[in-house]
C-alpha cells in the first residue's frame, strides 16, 4: 500500500461524510489519507437527495459528474395520507427558482464510487479494503489510527487530525460511550427493489413519494432509481416491524396490504432483491468533536429516513468539519474548541428536521397547517430541501405549536 507516512488529516470511512470531507481537505493542499474497509463499488441504502446537497456538491466540483451521471431528476416530494389521498407536490423550485431545485435519486453503489474518485481526483490518498481497528491516543489526544489491509498487515498511521466517518459503525461514538438514543424515534425498515413499477411522466417522474399506512402504523417510500428500478421500503415503529413476525419478506407483504397505493403502483413489477431490514433507530454523539478528532454523517448522528435527510448531512458536517480542520491546521491549533467550531448551528439545523419528523408521526396535517398559515409554505419547503440551518425556520415551529393549541382549545 503506497501512502503518506505524516498526512495531516486521516479519514475513517469512504461513504459520502468521509468522501466529503477529506476532497475539501485537499483542496486547500493537506495531505489526507482515508481508508475504507470495502471494496467499492458496495451496496448501501438512502439513495433519495435533497436540493440542498447541491451546495456541497458544487463546491466538491461534483455537478457536472452529476449532470452527466443516468441519476433520475427529482423535482418534489409527494405525501400520500391514510386514506390515499395524494397531496400537491412540494416543487423546489417554486420556493428557489434556480437550477439546485432540481436534485437526484442515485443508486448508492455509483454514487459513493463517484464521490469516492473525486476525492482520489483531489490528491486525497484513497485506500480501498483497509479497515482501521482503533483510533491511537496520547493522553486524550488523538493521534493517528491502526490500519489493517486485506493481507492482514497491520500499521499505524499518524496525523494531527482524525476523523471519523464510519457511518452507522460509530468509532469513537463507541468508544467514548457518546451515544445519546432517541426514544421517540426507534423504528426500524424493510425494503426491497422492483423492475418496472409505476412512474409519473415529465416533472413528477423522480418525486420521492412518502404513503402512509392505511392504519397510520407506519409509512412507505417510494423512490423511483434510473434502470426502471424503484426503491419501495417500510418504516415502523421497531418492536411493531419486527417482534413477533415471522419472516422480513411476510412483514412487507403484509405492510404493502395496508398501502394500497403503494401495491397498485408495482403490480406490474417484478422484484429484482431480497427483502432487506434494518433497525433504523436515531441516535446522536454528545459531543462532536475532541482534542485532534472529529466525528461526521452517521458516526456523529442518524436521523429517521422520512425526510431523505441522511446524505445532506453527511455532506453539510463533512464540509463544516473541513472547514474547521483547515482553519484549525493553519493556525496550528486542533483543540476539541477549534474542530467542533460547527457543532452548535448543526445540531441547531438537525434539530429542527428532527422536529418536522416527530411532527408527522404525531399525524400533524401540513395541508392544514398551510392553510391558517399561508406564508410558512416556504419554510416548510425550505426543512424539506434541507435548508435548514437558519433559525428564522423557528418562527415555522411556534407558529405549529399555536395552531395545536387552538385545535386543543376547540
Ligand atoms: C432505511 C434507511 C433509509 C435511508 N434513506 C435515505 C434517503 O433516502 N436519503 C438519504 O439522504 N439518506 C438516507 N438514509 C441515510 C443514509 O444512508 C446515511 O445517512 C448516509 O449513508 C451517511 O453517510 P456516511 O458517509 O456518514 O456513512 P456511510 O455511507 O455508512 O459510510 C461509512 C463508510 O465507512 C466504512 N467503515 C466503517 N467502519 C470502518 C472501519 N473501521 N474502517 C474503515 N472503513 C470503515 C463503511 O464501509 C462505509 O463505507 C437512509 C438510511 C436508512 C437506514
Amino acid at each position: 500500500m503506497q501512502l503518506n507516512e505524516s498526512p495531516n488529516v486521516v479519514v475513517i470511512g469512504g461513504g459520502p461524510a468521509g468522501a466529503t470531507v477529506s476532497t475539501l481537505i485537499a483542496q486547500q493542499g493537506y495531505r489526507v489519507e482515508l481508508f475504507e474497509r470495502d471494496r467499492f463499488p458496495r451496496y448501501h441504502i438512502g439513495e433519495s437527495l435533497i436540493p440542498e446537497t447541491y451546495w456541497v456538491l458544487k463546491r466538491l466540483n461534483m455537478l457536472e459528474k452529476m449532470k452527466a451521471s443516468p441519476f433520475i431528476h427529482k423535482y418534489s416530494v409527494q405525501f400520500v395520507n391514510a386514506s390515499g389521498k395524494q397531496s400537491a407536490p412540494f416543487y423546489f423550485h417554486d420556493n428557489k427558482p434556480h437550477e439546485c431545485s432540481q436534485t437526484w435519486q442515485v443508486q448508492r453503489s455509483e454514487f459513493d464510487v463517484m464521490m469516492l474518485q473525486n476525492a482520489a481526483e483531489h490528491g486525497v490518498g484513497v485506500h480501498e479494503g483497509v479497515r482501521v481497528l482503533d483510533v491511537l491516543f496520547e493522553g486524550d489526544r488523538a493521534t493517528g489510527v491502526q490500519i489493517v489491509d486485506e493481507e492482514g498487515t497491520t500499521r499505524e498511521i499518524r496525523a494531527d487530525v482524525v476523523v471519523d466517518a464510519s457511518g452507522q459503525s460509530s468509532m469513537l461514538i463507541n468508544r467514548f460511550k457518546l451515544r445519546v438514543p432517541d426514544p421517540e424515534l426507534n423504528k426500524g425498515a424493510i425494503w426491497a427493489y422492483h423492475k418496472g413499477g409505476y412512474r409519473d411522466n415529465g416533472k413528477n417522474e423522480g418525486a420521492t413519494i412518502v404513503l402512509s399506512l392505511q392504519d397510520k402504523q407506519g409509512w412507505f417510500w417510494y423512490i423511483p432509481l434510473h434502470d426502471d428500478i424503484v426503491s419501495v421500503g417500510v418504516v415502523a415503529d421497531f418492536d411493531y416491524l419486527f417482534k413477533g413476525r415471522e419472516s422480513h419478506e411476510a412483514t412487507y407483504a403484509a405492510e404493502m396490504e395496508k398501502c394500497p397505493a403503494v401495491k397498485e403502483r408495482i403490480a406490474a413489477a417484478t422484484r429484482v432483491s431480497p427483502v432487506k431490514a434494518t433497525k433504523d433507530y436515531t441516535y446522536r454523539a454528545s459531543q462532536a468533536a475532541g482534542e485532534g478528532w472529529v466525528l461526521v454523517g452517521d458516526a456523529f448522528g442518524f436521523l429517521d429516513p422520512l425526510y431523505s435527510s441522511g446524505v445532506l448531512l453527511a455532506l453539510k458536517s463533512g464540509q463544516l468539519a473541513a472547514d474547521a480542520i483547515v482553519e484549525g491546521l493553519r493556525k496550528g491549533d486542533t483543540s476539541q474548541a477549534q474542530l467542533g467550531n460547527w457543532e452548535a448551528g448543526y445540531v441547531e439545523g438537525m434539530n429542527r428536521m428532527r422536529r418536522l419528523v416527530c411532527e408527522y408521526y404525531d399525524g400533524f396535517s401540513f395541508g392544514q397547517f398551510i392553510r391558517r398559515f399561508p406564508e410558512h409554505r416556504g419554510g416548510i419547503t425550505d426543512l424539506l430541501i434541507g435548508d435548514l440551518f437558519k433559525p428564522e425556520l423557528d418562527q415555522v415551529f411556534a407558529d405549529i405549536d399555536s395552531l395545536k393549541a387552538e385545535q386543543a382549545a376547540s
